[in-house]
């Protein structure tokens, strides 16, 4: 353990990036403590409140009014060419030298009235913005590329996260981007093999702890705590700055014009606590006049932020969650208080979805050509439900957030379409089907497919 210990020292045995002293770009960095209001210089890889424990933000000094056409004017290609670092302005001023970016964001909007209908809601009023569409191929790239810069900056020797799956595999790409080693703990057996595949591709030393994501989490924040090692989850402010640009991006593309509801699935509710960030940030800009609801959907099976928020927020009590979309499953989220924040500035609501609501709306989404993993799907299974229960209006325009690409879990989709199940088969499976090497039989399948 000593020898440890020499290697990686102890955050309180040394300010980071003491040797070359603080570096330029970070003086004027700070975090606040969202509970105690403390506030903490910005060059220190912090995760906590050091005074009570909170959740920590990034405090940013925004001199509004910011002009929406100045967004990516005069920085360099690289931060220009990045939907995270063009917003440079409404992010936390890291030194351009310590940045790592893959060009990630620049993520398409799809309009589908197929998709309007499926949730009950009018002809182009549902849009779906894809952050599966990012480097890695979910959203966690526009949090890392942020969290990996701001460790560069602070001289962070060596990363680290626990992760269901899609931060583990954007972090060992940003940390290959910017040679740091990374240290990934994984829930055993609980992720999919595109995402343990694309971690292990990228390089970083995968760990697989017994227990579940929760679990992991604790183990690791005890070694963070412990060793200079930079934790690079959401409880990282970092990170939820540079989730915040989904939604500037979103804006941006919709000319400002904010839509009424803004769905997205809650796991560890990072996305959630940045969302809300962002909407406030933009109204003191100026950007925005008026806030969307966000309405957080949770799967049925690792739901304790809608317990909570059903309670009026009296009683939170952790789970432990049982879902098919792993992304979500998560029974302790780490962002619950800035979550609520950013459920309470928006007036927003938060509801749960059954495993086969997420797995029908997913086969819908899949079926309109755009296709998402099962923890994506939830946005939609939630609109749907939000919508027969009243609780958002037929007429409401609608943006659903599509959290990560088709093929992360593409057991996900073999097990609904080519599975069989006894007690009730699913209605729109579509399975291959084996033919003869014979033109009859092939003109069989030919005349099914014009028909059918
Ligand atoms: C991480 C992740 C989520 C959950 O996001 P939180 O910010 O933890 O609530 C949902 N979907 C996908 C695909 C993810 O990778
Ligand atoms: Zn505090």
């Amino acid at each position: 353990m000593s020898a440890v210990r020499d290697d990686v020292r102890a955050p309180a045995e040394t300010g980071v990036g003491d040797d070359a002293g603080t570096p330029a770009g970070l003086v004027d960095l700070r975090v606040r403590c969202m509970v105690c209001d403390a506030t903490y210089p910005g060059d220190r890889p912090l995760t906590r409140c050091e005074a009570c424990g909170g959740l920590l933000d990034v405090d940013l000094a925004l001199d509004g009014p910011v002009r929406p056409e100045a967004f990516g004017v005069g920085l360099p290609p690289v931060l220009r060419s990045s939907g995270v670092w063009r917003y440079w302005s409404l992010l936390p001023a890291l030194p351009e030298a310590a940045i790592v970016s893959r060009a990630e964001g620049n993520t398409p909007l799809y309009w589908d009235d197929r998709l309007a209908a499926y949730a009950g809601l009018g002809t182009g009023q549902l849009g779906f913005k894809h952050e599966g569409h990012n480097p890695t191929a979910s959203f966690k790239d526009r949090g890392m590329t942020v969290g990996v810069s701001h460790a560069r900056a602070v001289g962070a020797r060596i990363v680290a996260c626990a992760s269901t799956g899609n931060t583990s595999a954007s972090l060992a790409s940003y940390a290959a981007a910017a040679g740091m080693p990374a240290l990934v703990l994984i829930p055993e057996g609980k992720i999919s093999g595109g995402k343990l595949s694309q971690t292990i591709a990228y390089g970083a030393r995968v760990v697989q702890v017994a227990g579940d994501f929760d679990q992991a989490l604790a183990l690791l924040r005890q070694l963070t705590d412990a060793y200079d090692v930079y934790l690079v989850n959401s409880v990282n402010p970092f990170r939820l700055e540079g989730q915040k640009t989904i939604i500037f991006e979103l804006l941006e593309e919709l000319g400002w014009r904010v839509p009424d509801v803004i769905a997205l699935p809650g796991g560890n509710l990072g996305n959630t606590a940045a969302f809300g960030k962002a909407l406030g940030e933009l109204m003191r800009v100026g950007l925005i006049d008026r806030l969307p609801k966000l309405a957080v959907i949770q799967a049925a099976g690792a739901a304790p932020f809608a317990a909570y928020h059903a309670s009026g927020y009296r009683a939170f009590a952790a789970v432990v969650a049982e879902t098919v979309a792993t992304a979500i499953k998560i029974g302790n989220p780490a962002s619950t208080p800035r979550a609520r924040r950013s459920v309470e500035l928006t007036q927003g609501v938060v509801t749960t979805v059954s495993d086969d609501e997420i797995l029908d709306a997913k086969a819908a989404i899949d079926r309109a050509g755009i296709g998402c993993e099962p923890a994506s799907a939830a946005s939609l299974a939630g609109l749907r439900r939000l919508v027969a229960d009243g609780a958002i209006a037929p007429d409401a325009t609608a943006v659903g957030i599509l959290t990560g690409h088709v093929l992360k879990d593409a057991d996900a989709v073999v097990s609904y379409h080519l599975e069989d199940r006894d007690d009730a088969p699913r209605p729109s499976a579509n399975r291959p089907v084996r033919v003869a090497a014979e033109l009859p039989a092939l003109e069989r399948v030919l005349a099914d497919a014009l028909h059918g």
